[in-house]
């Protein structure tokens, strides 16, 4: 019976490291420079101070650590990668600090998978390094969630691919060096066949960046999400990323991790949110009493406790799942409940701590409003929550069968005469005379 809540002392005091690293060094970054994690090429300031802060990382064997020793990291699995990534939820920069930040993550672990030596030399050294970042371009103006509606085509041209077609979304492909495209190479075959994996050196003429689209309070194109028309963009054979025909299997192995860290990092989100409700709870007064004493607000901070304890459960015990079966596929049920709770965790809890701040809560003087709207992002980020909730669903009802007749099983007037039959046999066996 092994069954434990503990984190061994000697992971612990990593992890107090990380903790104080991050308050102290990375924290300000966040409000000096917030929307520079992805800019490149840096600023030279940016740049030597982010270079010294990823060295300590190095020197600390905290580098990378989603990745196996093979490629540089430590490998430490998902269960600590979790307790790690709560902390770096709460900060924007924490993740590129520590070479965990997306999409270059995904991106890595399919290069790792399905790159040949060529390509692990020229696309993925330099992103472990850190010295570059890269953008995965899948998502169609027409076509998010349902691969089906992808049209973006790359076509044999002799030796060559050509690529034409436009992605939506394609997070900081402004200064990427290269991107991950999947794109439609067999206009006939089934989704899972339809579709392969590129990798488009950024540099490369016919890709046009058209927008960088933001998200809510961003100013017009200087968002880090581009809009991009691929126009007869001509790249060599061994640009493809696996076998053509691939790609759909290929994206799948990018995004089962993902949704494990975007639920890791909600744990470090609303953590951070609650802390500042309890702070704000303690700390104003109205109508002769502060707000920690009015009983609505208690029952924010208590609900909000309970809540993100029940998830931070859940979340822990799904990257526990990962580890101990190494198969994502027998944790699938697990990964889709965490999916669908994140945006209402977040939600809720961020949505309780602007309304425990008042006025001041909604301003761009916190930075609760930002978080309220990753709930959106968690939402529609690796496929929408009502997807996994199908998924979920359908695996969960896979277990069950119907009712053989007109009343459930459990159906107790249609329970007695058998549950009578059986302790009048338990009785007699036990010597009792039938009443
Ligand atoms: C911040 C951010 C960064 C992103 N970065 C990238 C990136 O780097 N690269 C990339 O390729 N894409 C990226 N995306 C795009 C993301 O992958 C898509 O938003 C996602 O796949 C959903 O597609 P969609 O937005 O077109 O929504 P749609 O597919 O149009 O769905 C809209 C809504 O319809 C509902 N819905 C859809 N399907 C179903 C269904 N089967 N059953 C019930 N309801 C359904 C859901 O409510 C869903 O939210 C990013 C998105 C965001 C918000």
């Amino acid at each position: 019976m092994s069954w434990d809540f503990e984190t061994d002392p000697e992971f612990q005091a990593r992890l107090d490291w990380i903790d104080e690293f991050v308050r102290t060094e990375v924290e300000p970054l966040d409000v000096v420079w917030p929307g520079d994690v992805y800019r490149r090429p840096m600023d030279d300031d940016v740049a030597v101070l982010v270079r010294s802060l990823q060295q300590q990382v190095r020197d600390q064997d905290l580098w990378a650590c989603h990745l196996g020793p093979e490629l540089g990291g430590k490998g430490y699995g998902q269960l600590k990668l979790a307790l790690m990534n709560e902390i770096f939820g709460r900060s924007h920069w924490a993740a590129m600090v520590f070479g965990t930040q997306a999409p270059d993550t995904g991106n890595a672990e399919i290069l790792a998978a399905f790159g040949t030596a060529e390509q692990k030399a020229r696309f993925l050294q330099p992103l472990l390094d850190g010295e570059i970042v890269s953008s995965y371009s899948m998502t169609e103006p027409q076509g998010g969630s349902d691969p089906a509606g992808f049209t973006c085509s790359a076509r044999r041209d002799g030796e060559d691919w050509v690529i034409d077609g436009w992605k939506f979304f394609s997070s900081h492909a402004r200064w990427a060096s290269f991107l991950v495209l999947l794109a439609r190479t067999d206009p006939e075959a089934s989704v899972h066949d339809a579709f392969s994996m590129f990798l488009v050196p950024a540099d490369t003429p016919g890709v046009e960046i058209v927008r960088n689209i933001g998200v809510y309070g961003e100013a017009e194109d200087e968002g880090a999400h581009a809009l991009v028309h691929y126009d007869h963009v001509r790249i060599p054979g061994d640009c493809l990323l696996g076998d053509a025909g691939d790609g759909f299997g290929v994206a799948q192995v990018r995004l089962g991790g993902g949704r494990v860290h975007h639920a890791m990092r909600a744990v470090g989100i609303c953590q951070r949110a609650l802390d500042m409700m309890c702070e704000r709870a303690l700390s104003r007064t109205t109508r002769g009493s502060l707000l920690a004493d009015k009983q609505t607000v208690q029952g924010y901070i208590g609900d909000s406790w309970a809540e993100l304890q029940q998830y931070r459960l859940l979340v822990l015990q799904t990257a526990w799942k990962i580890d101990r079966y190494q198969d994502y596929a027998k944790v699938r049920e697990d990964i889709a409940a965490i999916k669908i709770l994140a945006p209402k965790l977040i939600r809720d809890i961020v949505g309780r701590s602007i309304q425990v701040h008042g006025a001041l809560g909604i301003s761009n003087e916190l930075d609760l409003a930002r978080l309220f709207l990753v709930q959106f992002i968690t939402g529609f980020s690796d496929g929408p929550s009502e997807i996994h909730q199908a998924t979920l669903v359908r695996r969960v009802l896979k277990r069950y069968e119907p009712a053989p007749g007109l009343w459930p099983t459990q159906h107790l007037p249609s329970l007695r005469d058998e549950s009578e039959a059986h302790i009048a046999s338990r009785l007699a066996a036990l010597g009792v005379p039938s009443a």
